[in-house]
């Protein structure tokens, strides 16, 4: 089977065969032979020096995992140069194709989690946490001192480093500016003792933890407790009261009560009669 099938990121390539093999399918892909410019003295070359078979990933292909079987051609000028011939969808050294690349790297980044990623496109979550990092590194600046007013708080990243990160924003444009690896009380503070000298205030969870560690690399910074985090207070608080009070009701009136809890989160203004 010959066929000349414009595959989406196969184009100008020959499809040689197309086969299914144990729930693969395996595309046999070649170039049409044409002269290339010698790289090394730029002489028009038509001459091939021989085949090389190679074995690429690729995206899916109806749902099976595909491979494109790719019949390199390398040319050899009378330089004595040898060389591959262009190809679109493959780079030199690589195992998987261009567009397989380009679809990892972008759901390494929006995809859920790397070993989903992983799975959907037939490699190890490992893989594609190294595609985000590289990613990232190309991302992200190198923060060399912070601002006035920063926000520091934790997170559940679950990296090799540990299960929780912790991120660091500035303060009043509410923009990341970076991740520290864990949320070890030196590892904050060696961090503030580097970066920040101008920092003046703080916001942050109410953790005496986090705090100790802010004040002895910074001396004396304002810090405000979030509101994200100063209301949650306040509601565990709430709820601890609730469930003791209800404690003394009768089934009924406790199961009924649970059900209503909501009604003590509404602000006053927007209780109603009943409420
Ligand atoms: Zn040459």
């Amino acid at each position: 089977m010959n066929f000349n099938m414009n595959i989406p990121g196969l184009k100008d390539c020959q499809v040689i065969k197309v086969e299914e093999r144990k729930g693969e399918i395996l595309l046999y892909v070649e170039m049409e032979r044409k002269p290339h410019l010698c790289p090394n003295c730029g002489q028009l070359i038509d001459k091939v020096h021989d085949y090389r078979w190679q074995k690429v990933q690729h995206l899916k292909w109806f749902e099976r995992m595909t491979y494109i079987w790719y019949k390199r051609r390398r040319y050899a000028c009378a330089c004595g140069k040898r060389f591959s011939e262009k190809n679109p969808f493959v780079k030199r050294y690589q195992r998987t194709s261009i567009e397989w690349n380009q679809a990892v790297s972008v759901c390494a980044i929006k995809g859920k989690t790397f070993k989903e990623v992983g799975d959907v496109y037939g490699t190890s979550s490992t893989t594609i946490m190294r595609r985000f990092d590289q990613i990232a590194q190309t991302e992200i600046k190198q923060v060399e001192s912070l601002p006035r007013v920063i926000a520091i708080d934790e997170y559940k990243g679950d990296t090799r480093e540990g299960k929780y990160q912790l991120i660091i924003a500035d303060g009043i444009t509410k923009q990341p500016l970076d991740i520290l690896p864990n949320r070890n009380k030196k590892t904050i503070k060696d961090y503030l003792q580097r970066h920040g000298h101008h920092v003046q205030v703080v916001i942050m969870d109410m953790s005496p933890s986090f705090k100790a560690a802010v004040r002895s690399a910074l001396g004396n910074p304002v810090i405000v407790a979030d509101r994200f985090h100063f209301c949650r207070y306040i509601y565990w608080g709430i709820n601890r009261v609730r469930r003791r009070i209800q404690q003394q009701f009768h089934d009924y009136d406790r199961k009924k009560c649970k059900r209503k809890r909501y009604i003590f989160y509404k602000p006053q203004n927007t209780l109603t009669e009943n409420d």
